[in-house]
């Protein structure tokens, strides 16, 4: 690891100076400080926001809530009014990560992880993420786990949270603030950026921008449901991931929201596939029609492209579940 400074301010305005200056923001450390240990990332300065008191799940006015961005995973997936309203949100966020990186995870840091692509970690190969204009080893190389929807001929990573997936089903907004101006309010959907030819740019945050909330509307109508399809029974990242809220009304689907992860180098929404089951019977025509919607665009690079008859059949059986 390569020496940094370290600094650890008690106020937002004092947080938001020190990223101002170039200081990278640090709160639970748990992918951030492995990039630092293989020096995939080099900060000079290192910014702990842990100081801060944005820990709590407050109730909007509009019967929504605002988590505070240093909330720790755990605390988030066990918190009443998040298993109760927003059970999918519970369910993506216990699919992630160890109990240990769950206690010391930050939401505001799960929406900033970066991709875990073989070869972003590993410094000797190309990487266009890592070493813009190097090249990307994972095309042409092994990419099992890569995106098949998003992609660009420079960069083919997946995002790997589970708890953005279910965030982006359910529309949240990340809140922020930023030096020298007003904060934002960025629709989850806003967010990201797809890579294109610049996929070292991953969210449209600005130099020294600071999340400090992510604000949740009222709950969809209907059931909720996060499935992840992986490798291993836990402590695994998504091959597939689906976050879905149904609602039927007299055997007919009046509402529905798609969101998937391990496919796209986002949080994945879906309105085709939404589009494609609302108003339609609850049946397997409206489940393959919404299915074939998702897919229309989907391109493997050789080892993941399991990954398409993955998705089409992880989700209809998703569907089938919540309508049953
Ligand atoms: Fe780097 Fe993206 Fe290619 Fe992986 S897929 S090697 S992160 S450019």
């Amino acid at each position: 690891m390569k020496p940094f400074d370290y600094v650890r301010p008690d106020t937002v305005e004092g947080v938001l100076a020190a990223g101002a200056a170039g200081g990278r923001y640090i709160a639970g450390g748990t992918n951030l400080i492995d990039l630092m240990k293989l020096q995939v990332e080099t900060p000079g300065t290192l910014v702990d926001i842990a100081g801060l008191t944005m820990r709590d799940v407050a109730t909007l006015r509009d019967g929504g809530l605002s988590v505070g961005a240093l909330v720790p995973n755990a605390d988030l997936a066990a918190h009443p009014s998040i298993r109760d309203s927003y059970p999918m949100l519970s369910r993506a966020l216990l699919a992630g990560a160890s109990a240990q990186l769950r206690n010391m995870a930050s939401a505001g840091g799960n929406l900033l992880q970066r991709t875990r692509c073989y070869y972003f970690y590993e410094t000797a190969a190309a990487c266009n993420k890592r070493t813009p204009g190097s090249g990307c080893a994972a095309i042409g190389g092994f990419n099992r786990i890569h995106a098949v929807l998003g992609t660009s001929d420079k960069c083919i990573a997946t995002h790997p949270s589970d708890m953005a997936v279910a965030l982006r089903a359910l529309d949240a907004t990340v809140v922020t603030a930023r030096p020298h101006q007003d904060g934002r309010r960025i629709p989850l959907g806003d967010f990201y950026r797809l890579p294109g030819d610049t996929p070292e740019i991953e969210t449209v945050l600005e130099p020294g921008e600071l999340i400090i909330a992510v604000d949740l509307p009222p709950p969809p109508p209907g059931r909720q449901l996060y499935r992840k399809v992986r490798d291993r029974a836990s402590y695994a990242f998504a091959l597939v991931s689906v976050a879905a809220a149904v609602a039927v009304k007299d055997g007919v689907v009046t509402s529905a929201r798609l969101a998937f992860g391990g496919l796209a180098p986002m949080p994945w929404r879906s309105a085709e596939a939404e589009a494609a089951l609302v108003g339609r019977p609850a049946g397997t025509a409206a489940f393959e029609a919404a299915a074939d919607a998702l897919l229309a665009g989907a391109h493997g690079h050789g080892h993941n492209d399991f990954k398409i008859v993955l998705a089409r059949r992880t989700l209809i059986a998703c569907l089938r579940d919540l309508t049953a």
